[in-house]
């Protein structure tokens, strides 16, 4: 049995393994791949390379560094974390089960598709997802927020905080197709009056994410959207299993918050692990 399970490699997961690894606590980090969507990489006009520290690079780091220190990693998704005698039993959905007196959910979400032509071409290269990462880069330049709703709101506001001229979709319009690149997409949107074609500097999606929260429901509280509930100290509503980064209701999509939220949950999980 480990001491503690870290389910999930993005840098929630992360940084909470690597805090445990240099405390030498028996932990296990169970993911199907490290650095999660930090790994995304974007071009941008104007962007200068050497003045951005890349979230895949901090991950990368910190990946490296637990590599160096000889910690333990499974290759594998998690299908299910539930309640045993001495704390938890994980279930991989490959079918193998392991058990951990405490564990750390930092699952993340997965964004939601456009789902129109030319979307995958110009993920990161026109159209991109976090208008709290790339607003200031886009200084009176025009934007196109894809998305109705509080987020598209959100993002709208961000955006224009920022000095970019952002249009979001008007009640009836929807996005057809996407074309072009870094500084300059062709935005075909249809509406009641037929369809337009727009020329803008990106493209923001703005649609709702979803929480990889599927292997702790039943087990701990989730919001009505389904983002695991965390207090102050990532501790979740069922003791012992802790919570940190995009997949909890902090969810605040930037690296450097599911960074910090992760060494919470790590130390949390000790303070709990030690009956403190
Ligand atoms: C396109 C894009 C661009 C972004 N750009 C920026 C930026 O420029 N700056 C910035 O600060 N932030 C940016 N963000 C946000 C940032 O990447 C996230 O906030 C951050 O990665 C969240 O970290 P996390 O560890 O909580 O989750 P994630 O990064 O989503 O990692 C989750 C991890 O859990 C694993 N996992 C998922 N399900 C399971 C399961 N069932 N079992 C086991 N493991 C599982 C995944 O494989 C992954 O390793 C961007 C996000 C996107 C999508």
């Amino acid at each position: 049995m480990s001491k503690l399970i870290v389910v999930g490699g993005g840098p929630a997961g992360l940084t909470a393994a690597f805090y445990a690894v240099r405390r030498r606590l028996e932990v296990l980090l169970v993911s199907p791949e490290l650095g999660g969507q930090a790994r995304h990489q974007s071009t941008l006009p104007g962007f200068e390379e050497h003045r951005v520290i890349r979230g895949g690079d901090l991950v990368a780091r910190f990946a490296r560094e637990l590599e160096y220190l000889g910690y333990p990693v499974r290759t594998g998704a998690v299908a299910q974390v539930r309640a045993a005698v001495d704390g938890f039993r994980v279930r991989l959905a490959a079918g193998q089960e392991l058990d951990a007196r405490a564990v750390i959910l930092a699952t993340g979400s997965r964004a939601s598709r456009l789902g129109v032509p030319g979307e995958a071409e110009l993920f990161q290269k026109g159209l991109y997802g976090s208008a709290a990462s790339y607003a200031h880069l886009f200084l009176d330049k025009s934007v196109l927020v894809a998305g109705l709703g509080a987020r598209a709101r959100a993002a709208a506001a961000e955006l224009s905080a920022a000095g970019a001229q952002a249009r979001l979709l008007e009640e009836g319009e929807r996005l057809v197709s996407l074309s072009g690149g870094p500084g300059a997409v062709q935005a075909v949107v249809e509406g009641p009056a037929g369809r337009k074609l727009l020329d803008v500097d990106g493209v923001f999606n703005a649609l709702e994410p979803s929480p990889n929260s599927g292997p702790v429901s039943g087990l701990a509280e989730l919001d009505g959207a389904g983002w695991v509930r965390v207090d102050s100290r990532c501790r979740t509503s069922c003791p012992g299993l802790f919570a940190a980064g995009d997949v909890t209701d902090v969810h605040r999509e930037q690296v450097l918050v599911a960074m910090g939220e992760g060494a919470k949950a790590f130390l949390s999980a000790v303070e709990y692990l030690e009956g403190r």
